[in-house]
């Protein structure tokens, strides 16, 4: 279980998973839900999905990925509630793209939902997880243009790839819209690991893996 390096504001269990970990050590897979930028509450009968939230202590809440970047919020709400969020981001949750309704990514959505409920964005801890990172995520240009729609775009985000196809710095990405948001760069524990690099470690879809995943998952108490 690789553990965002970061002191949570409340008592706090959270991590990635890897190949390592027994699936006991891993949430229980109830329900697959797919709402692409659609963020949840959380309830016994719903621990997973691309965007959860939950307020309650003891329910244990995930995504589950590949390459994708699993995304843990924790922060406390106005009147000192623990909050907690995980989300599923690949480009299309990252980007927002093709969810008209969703106005920007899954991130800006999660984050906008903590503020909804009385949160401060500068509150929050956060962390991005293994995913596929910008040394093997080769992307057509329509990805780049759908992530250049963001307002927090820099193009230092597109790197050149070695076939001379662009890659997507997708951590970075998220992250310039975590500063973006007024998230607080202190406050972040990310595990920049790629998981096309990492077979001993990390499930990847890219490299061919078409089952297995790693959890994101978050806990209060
Ligand atoms: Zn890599």
């Amino acid at each position: 279980m690789l553990i965002p390096e970061v002191h949570p504001p409340f008592p706090l269990s959270w991590g990635f998973s890897t190949r390592l970990d027994p699936p006991e050590a891993l949430p229980v897979r109830r329900l697959n839900q797919v709402h692409r930028c659609g963020i949840v509450e959380a309830s016994e009968a719903v621990v997973e999905g691309d965007g959860l939230w939950t307020a309650s202590p003891g329910l244990r809440i995930g995504v589950r990925v590949a390459d994708c970047v699993p995304v843990l919020l924790a922060g406390p709400l106005m009147n000192g509630t623990p909050w907690v969020a995980a989300l599923h981001a690949g480009w299309r949750g990252a980007t927002g793209h093709g969810d008209q309704e969703s106005g920007g990514g899954i991130l800006r959505r999660g984050v906008g939902c903590y503020c909804t409920l009385g949160g401060d964005p500068a509150n929050l801890v956060w962390a991005f997880g293994p995913a596929i990172l910008a040394c093997h995520f080769e992307v057509g240009e329509e990805v780049i243009e759908a992530a250049r729609q963001d307002s927090a775009w820099h193009d230092g985000l597109r790197v050149e790839g070695p076939s001379g196809r662009p890659h997507l710095d997708l951590h970075g990405f998220l992250r310039a819209q975590a500063l973006d948001l007024g998230l607080n760069p202190t406050r972040e524990g990310s595990v920049a690991i790629c998981t096309v690099c990492r077979p001993d470690l990390l499930h990847s879809y890219r490299r061919g893996e078409t089952t297995g995943r790693q959890w994101g998952w978050i806990e209060i108490g």
